[in-house]
């Protein structure tokens, strides 16, 4: 029996796991994939906002703001890639000059600091390539970015080399309460017993709250992206938002920390967790950005892809004990900025209420230190000459777009989280991420995971499931 298992893989399912396991504690968590950082958290802006968009006094507001001054040195902890490139919410009106005046000010109630409004002189010598139309601008030093599913992998990854559990595959569609906990039934008919369960399965929250015994109703808005190649890395520098209107924030245009540029979201209400991209859904995508940017270098689009927000109509975050199942945990309607509130949340997760269950006694073993970056391209060349020594299987290139070798991606099917299909290959390495979109080294990465894995490669998926890549030999 475990004490504490967590329901779903996501940034904060993966961040209250590696909490747990900063005390004596038996932990494990389920995710209904064939890998984790498959929802909200694969597909997101991955922006760390600074704080000044969430209303006074609500959960959001002071869960983003704590999340914001930890994501720094936890990025550092899990070596995981953090660049404080601040944000700029640009006006394109003298009315949208005065809610600026209104983010300013909500925002330095929420505790934010260095913010100002700039105008057009100020806000071109920023970002060069800024619409002739904008006026002036929210200036937010403390704004972010970060690799959202990076960041969930290394959470889970460095939580399970300090000991916890993690079942893939594990579709969790039945609960009973037994005498001292609970019973998890899996869609496969695999259980697992837990004294304290934690509900973090994002827009499947739902569900798991019903069979709980709550009622909780967690509704899907879409957000479609579209992804410029490195090539238009130089479009800006900041997080370029619109003022936020009632409507919602609108596109925005925002380096990422690989040094692409992403361009989105849209917000449209759907029915369940849709993650099609549509054409209308890319126009606007395309119209946002050309509206905030010159030059829009759209010829350079690499990829298009959407993801789901999971959001209730209480419109915060709900953290807290199940009203009908006392024993467990929702951590529901996490939307934006949940990415950024995430490890707040874990740790208030954790020591608040996860502490009514048990002693919370401190594991002296605990190893916060994840790794250092390891991309192989980023290495000198000494220490790479020492690493192709030591290993030459690192002398060979694999995904030439992003300079990815062999030993990386043999490294990621055999470290924690292990990855066992080829999107998870290449969230952890960037092999497939390039110009090519996998073109060229789907094949080999295929071949690489068949021979770690031991499985026949017919048997090598593409994102889990029956997603398989090939049907079968033909000599
Ligand atoms: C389009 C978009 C843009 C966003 N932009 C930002 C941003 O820039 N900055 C920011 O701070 N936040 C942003 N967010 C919000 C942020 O992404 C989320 O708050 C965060 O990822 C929520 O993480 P989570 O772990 O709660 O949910 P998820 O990442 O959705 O994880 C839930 C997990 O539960 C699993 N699951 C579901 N049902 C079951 C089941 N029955 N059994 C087992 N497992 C199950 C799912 O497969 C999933 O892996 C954005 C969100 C979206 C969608």
């Amino acid at each position: 029996m475990y004490d504490v298992l967590v329901i779903g893989g996501g940034v904060v399912g993966g961040l209250i796991l590696r909490e747990l396991t900063k005390y004596r504690l038996r932990v494990a968590l389920v995710e209904k994939e064939d890998d984790v950082s498959m929802g909200q958290s694969r597909a997101n802006s991955g922006i760390v906002h600074a704080g000044y968009d969430a209303a006074v006094g609500t959960l959001k507001a002071k869960f983003n703001l704590i999340g914001n001054r930890m994501m720094p040195s936890l990025a550092k902890d899990l070596g995981v890639k953090y660049v404080n490139n601040g944000s700029l919410v640009v006006a394109f009106s003298k009315e949208e000059i005065e809610t600026l005046y209104e983010l300013k000010s909500r925002g330095e109630q929420n505790g934010v600091a260095g913010l100002q409004v700039i105008d057009r002189t100020e806000l071109l010598k920023l970002e060069p390539n800024i619409s002739e139309e904008a006026v002036g601008a929210l200036l937010a030093p403390t704004g972010g970015i970060v690799c959202p599913y990076e960041l969930t992998i290394a959470s889970i990854g460095n939580a399970m080399d300090n000991g916890a559990e993690l079942f893939c595959g594990f579709d969790v569609c039945g609960i009973e309460r037994a005498q001292d906990g609970f019973t998890v039934q899996s869609v496969s008919g695999q259980e697992i017993q837990a004294k304290v369960l934690i509900n973090c399965a994002g827009i499947g929250g739902g569900k798991i709250a019903s069979l709980l015994g709550d009622s909780i109703i967690v509704k899907g808005r879409r957000g479609q992206y579209i992804l410029l190649d490195r090539e238009s890395g130089d479009l800006v520098k900041h997080t370029l938002f619109f003022t936020p209107t009632k409507k919602g924030k609108g596109i925005l245009v925002s380096p990422t920390v690989d040094g692409n540029i992403i361009l989105g979201p849209t917000a449209e209400e759907i029915e369940d967790d849709n993650v099609e991209t549509t054409s209308i859904g890319l126009e606007n995508v395309t119209a946002g950005a050309k509206k905030m940017c010159k030059n829009v270098p759209l010829y350079n689009t690499i990829t298009s892809f959407a993801g789901t927000r999971a959001y209730t109509d209480k419109h915060d975050f709900i953290l807290e004990e199940s009203e009908a199942s006392p024993n467990a945990i929702h951590c529901l309607g996490i939307e934006s900025p949940g990415l950024t509130a995430s490890p707040a949340i874990a740790k208030y997760v954790v020591e608040e209420l996860v502490s009514k269950h048990f002693e919370l006694v401190k594991n002296e073993d605990f190893q916060p230190i994840r790794k250092p970056d390891y991309f192989f391209k980023n290495l000198s060349l000494e220490e790479k000459n020492e690493m192709i020594q030591k290993d030459p299987s690192y002398g060979k290139i694999v995904c030439r777009c992003e300079q990815i070798t062999e030993g990386e991606i043999v490294r990621a099917v055999r470290e924690n989280p292990p990855a066992r299909n080829i999107d998870a290959v290449k969230r952890r390495t960037r092999a497939g991420m390039g110009r090519c979109q996998g073109g060229f080294c789907q094949p080999y990465v295929a071949e690489l995971i068949a021979r770690e894995l031991q499985i026949p490669l017919e048997q090598v998926t593409k994102s889990g499931g029956e997603s398989y890549l090939l049907r079968g030999k033909t000599k």
